[in-house]
Parts: structure tokens; C-alpha cells; sequence
């Protein structure tokens, strides 16, 4: 079983991720996130909030609806160029991202050392994405590289065909062309058409940020590798509104800081590298993803893009209402820059996940545990009675009880102590907490930590400060 597998069917048993309505089958590229996802999940969104909103006294929250004004999706883009390439293996019957094909491709020339014709490749790649027929372009590429399927082996393609990817529905009972709206495929919109009204009523000055974590909704048509690619996702974005010309320093600054995050999330920084684009999507001047190197590959968890004003003045050119904002300092109106931050909450998740994981050799048995950082961590504490007797039972819901005051918590008393480390392990928890015969007499508990599974006696009434502490100066053993 390769990393990615164990990960699924570890997730599924213990409570991370389920497929969604699994009872009927599933259904495709959609998850439910189970009692340890949805924690994962919350802390996760709780730091970024409290990195993007909190720490900067320039950025405010929003929490815009999904569904919009279809003409949002006109003036963005996305009705006309909210495309991938596809191209189907007729030998599998599958669909695959013809970027994608050629992208793996030049990787494996690279990999194996055909430095020239990998370079080769890469010029006519972009030339492609570039030309007026972008599909025919990518077509000849695949041919002439003998790219063949995936997962076939075969060289039997259909021709390269665009997909729009946004979901339609229809707002009220009539279902005509005039009452077709969209599922928002990204929360960037929902920050633009707000932007005069958080700037004024938080009365903000350019520079200034609004920050928004909510669900985006594309209908993938090759929708795989467990949460990586979903057809109903979350996005944390924000939207960094700057004075024209100043863009450049400001995406260098968002590009550090973003990184930095990940890190601080316990990521080594190995496991991180950035990707420059081959192409700029028509409103970018700038655009760098943070990638992860998943057990397929590297891959992108967050983009970092300078959208110069395309979406402010597209905007105005379709609404009519003006989004100038007026400089108090320099006297002069302009439309603001933007660079956004946009980070899919999701693929964060799968990343933590992967590195977290680990599997050990303990006394001849297998260990599997999470080793997140403590703060992401979905349970934080488990207090264990030693045995179900002697006031035990009690002492120790009592102290479960009061760390709960302070975070996640969790009380066992079923089965051996060893069944309910390894039960915590495989949750990711940093600290098991023993309340035994001893603690009965001088209030000493011990705590195992989860990475060393070394054991230590301290006063069971200071556990909390004590494990807030260890969280806090947490790193990572090698
Ligand atoms: P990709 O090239 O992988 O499709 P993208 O470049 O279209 O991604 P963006 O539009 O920049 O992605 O969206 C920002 C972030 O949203 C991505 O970095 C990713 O983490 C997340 N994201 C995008 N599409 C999906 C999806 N279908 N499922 C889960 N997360 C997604």
C-alpha cells in the first residue's frame, strides 16, 4: 500500500475523513470530514484566521454567500474562460488534464536526465498554452512525444476538448437561461464586489487586506487522489488591495509570510518549494503556488498571485458603480492593485495528514501515529484511569473535565493502557495522561509524550499550564 492509501483507509477507520453519503456508494470527488477531521479542520482555519485577521490590524473578515449575481461570473471570467483541457484515453475510458500529461512528462525527461529534450518540450508546452488554439497545440504535443495513457499504456487519444468548470443551478421555480446562477467556484468574488463597502465601513486605507474562508465548488472532470481534487471544496483567501506600482513588494511579503505559515504548521521545509507559472492567467502580472511534495508528487496547496486591478475594473465596467478608492495621503483616486493568497483548506489537510504520518518498529509491533503539531492536533489530551476502580475512574474525569476548559480533551477507560496509546497515537494525540495508584496519594500523574513515548510524573493540578507550555515549544524529532 503506497502513503496515500494507508492515509485513506486510516482516515476512514478513525474518523478523519469519510466518503461522502457512503451508505449509497459515495459520490465522486466528495468527502465528509468525521469527529478528528473536523477538528483537524477547525484549528487549522482558527491559525489562518488568526495569522491573516488577527495578527494584521489592516486586514478584516468577510463571510460572503455562495451563490452571486450571475453577472459576477461574466465580469470575473469564468463563463467564458473557466476551461481545462482534456483528452480522453479511449483504451481506459479515462479523462485526463492534457497539461497535466505533458507537464508529468517533461518531469520524467528531467528525472532521467534528458535535460535538452525536457527543455525542448517545456518551450513548446508554453508556446502552446499560449497560441489561439490552445487544444490543438496540446494535441500535437502528446502525439509527437508518444505520451500514452496513464494508466493503459495505450496511444489511443480523442481529440483535446474544453470543460467548463463551474456548477449551474437555478435560483426560484422557472428553470430558463434567465434564472440560471453558479455555485461560486472560487470565494475570490465574493471579496471583490464587497470591496468598497468593507473598505468604507471598516474604514480602511489602501493597504489593506479582507480575508474569507468559505466553500468552492468546481465540477472537476478528473476528480482524484482523495481530498487533493474534490468537486465541493474550502478555500482560505485573502485579497491584499495596494496602490498601483507598489504590487511587486507587497507579493514578495505575502510569499514569506505564507511559506513561514506552513512551516509553523509543523511542515518541514523540505517538504516545501515554490513553482513559478508557465502561463499567467490573462489578469495576473505575477504567480507562484507553494507546492508539497505528496507521495504523488509535488503539488499545489497555495497560490500566491498578483491580480493587478483586472477584477476591481471589470467590476465597474459591469456593474457601473465605481471602484476607485480616493489616496487621503497622496490626493489621488486610482483603483487598487490586488494580490491574493488563495490556499485550499482541503489539500492543507491532505498535506498535514501526509506528514504526520508515520509508522514504527515498538517492541516488535507495529506503531502507527500521527505526528501533527500539537496546536493543529484534533485532540490535544487523553486521561486514561489505570484501572476501572479505587476512585480512579472518577479522579481522572475530573481532570478531563478541567483541561477541557483550556482545549480538546479526551477521556478512555476501555481496554489496556497500550490499546488506548495506540488508539491516541493513530489520532495524532500529543499527551496521554495516567491517573494510577500513585495519584491517589500525592496527586502525580503521569504523561506520555506521543513522539518519544517518554513517560513523566508531574502534579496532576498544573497538567494544563504544563501541556499548553510543551505544545507551544513543540518541534519536530528527526
Ligand atoms: P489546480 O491547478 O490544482 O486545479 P488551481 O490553480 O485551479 O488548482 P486556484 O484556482 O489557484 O487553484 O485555487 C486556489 C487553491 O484552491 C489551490 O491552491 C488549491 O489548494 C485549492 N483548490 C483548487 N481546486 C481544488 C479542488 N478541486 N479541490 C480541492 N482544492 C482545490
Amino acid at each position: 500500500m503506497d502513503l496515500l492509501e494507508k492515509i485513506v483507509s486510516l482516515s476512514k477507520r478513525r474518523g478523519f475523513i469519510y466518503p461522502s453519503s457512503d451508505i449509497y456508494g459515495g459520490l465522486g470527488a466528495t468527502y465528509d470530514y468525521g469527529p478528528l477531521g473536523v477538528e483537524l479542520k477547525r484549528n487549522v482555519t482558527e491559525r489562518w484566521w488568526r495569522e491573516m485577521v488577527y495578527r494584521h490590524d489592516n486586514i478584516e473578515g468577510l463571510d460572503a454567500a455562495i451563490l452571486m449575481h450571475p453577472t459576477v461570473w461574466k465580469a470575473s471570467g469564468h463563463v467564458d474562460a473557466f476551461h481545462d483541457p482534456m483528452i480522453d484515453d479511449k483504451a481506459s475510458k479515462r479523462r485526463y488534464r492534457a497539461d497535466e500529461l505533458i507537464e508529468r512528462h517533461i518531469g520524467k525527461l528531467e528525472a532521467s536526465g534528458k535535460e535538452k529534450p525536457a527543455r525542448e518540450v517545456r518551450t513548446r508546452f508554453v508556446a502552446a498554452l499560449h497560441s489561439d488554439d490552445m487544444p490543438k497545440e496540446l494535441h500535437r504535443i502528446i502525439l509527437d512525444e508518444d505520451i500514452r495513457g496513464p494508466d493503459s499504456g495505450a496511444f489511443d487519444w480523442t481529440e483535446v476538448r474544453q470543460f467548463n468548470l463551474m456548477f449551474e443551478t437555478h435560483a426560484g421555480a422557472v428553470v430558463d437561461d434567465e434564472t440560471k446562477i453558479y455555485l461560486r467556484p472560487e470565494t475570490a468574488q465574493g471579496i471583490f464586489v464587497n470591496f468598497r463597502l468593507a473598505q468604507e465601513t471598516a474604514r480602511q486605507q489602501v493597504p489593506f487586506g479582507i480575508a474569507q474562508i468559505g466553500k468552492a465548488f468546481r465540477n472537476e472532470i478528473v476528480a482524484r487522489r482523495f481530498i487533493f481534487r474534490m468537486r465541493e471544496f474550502e478555500q482560505m483567501e485573502m485579497q491584499y488591495f495596494v496602490r498601483p506600482g507598489t504590487q511587486m513588494e507587497h507579493f514578495e511579503e505575502w510569499r514569506a509570510k505564507r511559506m513561514q505559515w506552513h512551516i509553523d504548521n509543523g511542515i518541514r521545509p523540505e517538504h516545501l518549494r515554490w513553482h513559478g507559472h508557465e502561463k499567467l492567467a490573462h489578469y495576473a502580472d505575477a504567480a507562484f503556488d507553494v507546492q508539497y511534495a505528496f507521495p504523488m508528487g509535488w503539488q499545489e496547496i497555495e497560490g500566491i498571485h498578483s491580480r493587478t486591478d483586472f477584477d476591481l475594473k471589470r467590476h465597474q465596467e459591469f456593474s457601473g458603480k465605481k471602484m476607485e478608492y480616493f489616496d487621503p495621503h497622496r490626493k489621488e483616486k486610482y483603483i487598487p492593485y490586488v494580490v491574493e493568497t488563495s490556499a485550499g483548506l482541503d489539500r492543507t489537510i491532505l498535506m498535514l495528514l501526509c506528514e504526520a504520518y508515520e509508522e514504527e518498529r515498538v517492541e516488535d509491533e507495529k506503531r502507527i501515529v500521527m505526528k501533527f503539531h500539537p496546536e493543529v492536533a484534533p485532540v490535544k489530551a487523553a486521561v486514561f484511569p489505570l484501572v476501572k476502580r479505587d476512585g480512579m475512574p472518577e479522579t481522572a474525569q475530573a481532570l478531563a473535565a478541567d483541561l477541557r476548559g483550556h482545549f480538546n480533551a479526551f477521556y478512555d477507560d476501555s481496554g489496556s493502557i497500550g490499546k488506548r496509546y495506540r488508539r491516541m497515537d493513530e489520532a495524532g494525540t500529543p499527551f496521554c495522561i495516567t491517573v494510577d495508584g500513585e495519584t491517589m496519594e500525592t496527586g502525580a500523574v503521569t504523561i506520555r509524550d506521543r513522539d518519544s513515548m517518554i513517560q513523566e510524573r508531574i502534579p496532576k493540578n498544573n497538567a494544563a499550564d504544563y501541556l499548553k507550555d510543551r505544545m507551544r515549544s513543540w518541534s519536530r524529532s528527526a
